[in-house]
């Protein structure tokens, strides 16, 4: 008897886990079921391209119709999965429907925090962004629109701003915490893209929380920060963070910390349930800790791990994690992951438009951020994998 695997969620990572199947050996049937309308897409354009409106569409899938076809894979879009049964190996749909699964791959990713508690939420010209349907909503909206709010300055919001600014709107970003980006990187960093989004004329307000969105016949005309002033705004996108799509895993009772926890072989606590991409939390070898990573390279390198699972072939998770950020004409690279680094070695002139900034622990280099330096990034990646110091001086 054939045996089928149901993958949740048609994002990224199941795009790599359908091919990584098949290239795997798995000869079963494959039922990939998303709640979205189209084909598995590339998510990082949303922000850079195909909001500047660069790209089409059909640029954005991951791969063809046709890819599908030919490898039997069939697709059930649309199609939210609300629940699963572990004992009798099924899910449901919302079109009412039972499936039965041998093999069950999670993989439904993240959803965009939501500021509903704050008054004013609820008017029209307020966006989130997470989904190409999220992006087609905006562009919409672009013509007649002057000034732009982006509330969240962290990776997201900053590439909104970029496009914005290059579609000529007034772009304001307000950042509630001290420095944009101050979650994920160095003061040294945020200085940089402080300066770079001043240069290129946007507004950014950092240590500025939001009281509320403001509007009239219900559309929203501006924000008023926590200090009391009033932004003009005829269009909004908040960025301001994720929360995981998790309650499927937790309500089927699977093990659940920041993520669905999962072992060295994305294996769930479910031995017939694998979990791959933005949803997972799953053990780093490189920091000897536990992450849940938000970037494409993790959701492919996951994909490939819990194929092999799936068709038998066991093979650790030990990647190290990278990202990239397009904003302006600047290209940023980031070698592993700078939390808790002691010391930063600047390499090249921070002024310029290209450098690099090592960060290390212990004299030992853990992470780096290349600004139009692909070479530096790199040679970056191997020295982290390779956990090697260098000194300060070799390093600049
Ligand atoms: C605007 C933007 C820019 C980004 N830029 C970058 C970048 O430059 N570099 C980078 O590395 N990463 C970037 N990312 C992050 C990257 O896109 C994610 O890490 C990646 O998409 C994760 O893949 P995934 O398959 O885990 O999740 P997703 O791609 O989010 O796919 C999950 C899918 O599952 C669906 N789903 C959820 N629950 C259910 C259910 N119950 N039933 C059916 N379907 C369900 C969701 O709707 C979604 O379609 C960006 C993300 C965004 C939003």
């Amino acid at each position: 008897m054939s045996q089928r695997c149901i993958i949740v969620g048609a994002g990224h990572a199941a795009a790599q886990m359908v091919a990584s199947l098949r290239s795997g050996g798995w000869d079963g049937e494959i039922l990939l079921i998303g709640d979205e309308p189209s084909l598995p897409y590339q998510r990082p354009p949303l922000s850079k391209g195909y909001l500047g409106g660069e790209m089409t569409q059909q640029q954005l899938f991951i791969r063809p119709e046709t890819f599908y076809q030919k490898h039997h894979v069939e697709l059930l879009l649309n199609t939210r999965v609300s629940a699963i049964d572990r004992e009798r190996k099924t899910v449901s749909t919302n079109k009412g429907e039972a499936l039965d699964y041998d093999r069950l791959c999670l993989a439904t990713g993240t959803r965009p925090r939501r500021l509903d508690c704050l008054p004013g939420a609820a008017l029209n010209g307020i966006h989130y962004l997470r989904s190409a349907v999220d992006v087609e909503r905006i562009r919409g909206e672009l013509a007649g629109t002057k000034n732009a709010v982006i509330v969240g300055g962290g990776y997201i919001g900053l590439e909104t701003a970029a496009s914005l600014r290059k579609a000529g709107l007034q772009v304001t970003v307000v950042e509630a915490a001290e420095r944009i980006l101050q979650r994920v990187t160095s003061p040294q960093l945020s200085e940089f893209f402080r300066r770079l989004h001043r240069e290129e004329g946007a507004t950014i307000l950092e240590g500025t929380g939001l009281a509320e969105f403001v509007g009239t016949n219900g559309r929203v005309n501006a924000v008023r920060t926590n200090g009391g002033e009033l932004l003009p705004a005829d269009l909004v996108i908040v960025g301001v963070g994720v929360e995981v799509n998790g309650e499927l895993a937790r309500d089927c009772g699977l093990e659940y910390d920041n993520g669905i926890v999962v072992d060295d072989y994305c294996r769930t606590s479910d031995e017939g349930i694998v979990a791959i991409g933005d949803c997972t939390y799953h053990y780093n070898a490189h920091y000897d800790r536990r992450l849940r990573l938000e970037s494409v390279p993790n959701a492919t390198e996951q994909a490939k791990i819990a194929a092999k699972t799936l068709c038998g072939k066991l093979q650790p998770y030990n990647s190290l994690p990278w990202f990239w950020s397009d904003q302006y004409d600047i290209k940023l690279q980031i070698a592993g992951l700078s939390q808790g680094y002691d010391e930063v070695v600047v390499k090249g002139d921070r002024e310029s438009r290209s450098f690099c900034l090592y960060y290390l622990k212990a004299g030992r280099v853990i992470a780096a951020d290349a600004v139009n330096s692909p070479r530096d990034f790199m040679q970056a990646k191997k020295l982290i994998q390779s956990r090697s110091g260098l000194p300060e001086e070799a390093l600049a």
